[in-house]
């Protein structure tokens, strides 16, 4: 099988028959200085300065300044004097790492307080919380552990990879996205053949920045006598009338069975979490896999106990957020973009055509800005896109700076779908 270049996505090298892994590398690696070449190679840039609205990229060994719209750190509490502090003490209390796996000695009476905060954060008891090393083995160590061979895991298609990966070994169905139809028919004809039904859904959905239908979800759920898991990575701290995320916007905060989140994003640090009743999260704390065998959460992690309190305390951060949102969708509402069903802090501007879609994240980057150009396997192969995460520590200038790039660009390419 010969691949060509022109078409291909990181994706068709996974599986080229008769190419042992030396060859499926060099083959890459090939494809990777295609893609250099010919000026498409808009990710694994190296920024130089950090997680900051505006930040420095070293582009073709030039290291320039580009307002930046690829990090989650919604709040920007990675630069948060407060939390910062609190991460420098964490270090200089406990030292850098936690030398062993949670269940062999690495768990400090850090990871104690961090299991309770985020538990009481969401208005549920001490023992109710579990700190994974990512949010994506959150999910994915929290699926691999409860779900085997006699269950069945059924997932919104639009869930993320670490849900899919979770699911590996046991059973699995799909329904297209929020499509209540497609659930309540898998529900329905998978009663009494399975051991557990888990429905498991995002809070907010990471390509389309769109939240889960959750009540009407879960009202299904309860119909037929399943559980739900609800992945809200990119709703804490962003959405619901206390930040507590889509589960309290859908009023389920008690009710849903398993939620799971991170602390990459909005507690501008490192690590995930999973909170469920006390007798699943203590089950998940032995049997877990990545509990015994994976250390988990350093000390700079006590820099997210304070997060977890600055969002209660310093509510002015959502308010800057959501500003910013407001006005950066606005604009581009008014040159025409389509911005898709996003509700959320994450803004895609929907193209359509993978080759354009290249061509306009290359444009913004010679005009200072860095994005995500999303192409397929992450989206379908005709709904490509520039996503962008929208935080608090954007300014005006830089939002303005952005629309009027997009405005020139439209006028080059007409993207614009209105
Ligand atoms: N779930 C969703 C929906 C995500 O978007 C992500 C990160 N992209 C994760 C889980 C994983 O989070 P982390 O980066 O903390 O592993």
């Amino acid at each position: 099988m010969s691949i060509n270049f022109s078409t291909a996505t990181f994706k068709d090298f996974e599986n080229i028959p008769n190419y042992n892994i030396a060859q499926r590398a060099e083959y890459f690696y090939d494809f990777l200085d295609y893609m250099r070449s010919n000026g498409h190679m808009n990710y694994r840039l190296k920024n130089t300065t950090g997680t900051n609205a505006t930040l420095h990229v070293d582009i073709a060994n030039q290291n320039k300044e580009y307002v930046s719209f690829v990090s989650s750190d919604y709040l920007g509490f990675t630069q948060h004097p407060k939390v910062k502090q609190a991460a420098i003490e964490g270090i200089q209390k406990y030292g850098t790492g936690t030398g062993a796996t949670p269940l062999i000695g690495g768990y400090f009476d850090y990871h104690d307080k961090l299991e309770r905060k985020i538990s009481n954060f969401f208005g549920r008891n001490d023992d109710e919380a579990v700190v994974f090393t990512t949010g994506y083995t959150a999910n994915s160590a929290t699926l691999q552990c409860l779900m085997q061979k006699e269950d069945l895991a059924i997932l919104d298609m639009a869930v993320h990879a670490s849900v899919y990966e979770g699911c590996a070994f046991t059973n699995k169905k799909t329904f297209p996205h929020n499509n209540l139809e497609g659930l309540e028919h898998i529900l329905k004809t998978s009663e009494n053949l399975y051991r557990t039904k888990l429905v498991i859904i995002d809070g907010v959905y990471s390509q389309d920045g769109d939240t889960s239908h959750m009540n009407e979800i879960y009202n299904l759920v309860k119909k037929y006598n399943a559980f739900l898991m609800v992945d809200d990575v990119h709703g804490i701290g962003i959405l619901g009338e206390t930040g507590r995320g889509t589960i309290e916007q859908a009023g389920l905060l008690n009710k849903v069975d398993i939620m799971t989140g991170t602390f990459s994003k909005t507690f501008g640090n490192l690590g995930g979490y999973v909170i469920a009743d006390k007798k699943l999260a203590t089950f998940l704390k032995f049997q877990s896999r990545q509990q015994i065998f994976s250390a988990t959460a350093p000390p700079s992690s006590a820099g997210i106990i304070k997060a977890i309190d600055l969002i209660d305390e310093e509510p002015v951060w959502r308010e800057r957020l959501w500003n910013n949102i407001n006005y950066f969708k606005k604009g581009l509402d008014e040159l025409g973009l389509d911005t898709g069903i996003s509700c959320s802090a994450i803004v895609p501007v929907k193209i359509g055509d993978p080759h354009v879609t290249g061509d306009v994240g290359r444009l913004l980057i010679e005009k200072g800005i860095y994005t995500n150009p999303i192409l397929y396997p992450a989206v379908a192969r005709k709904d490509a896109r520039i996503r962008m995460s929208v935080t608090a520590r954007h300014e005006r200038e830089h939002l303005d700076k952005t629309l009027n790039a997009f405005e020139d660009i439209n006028n080059k390419l007409h993207i614009a779908k209105k």
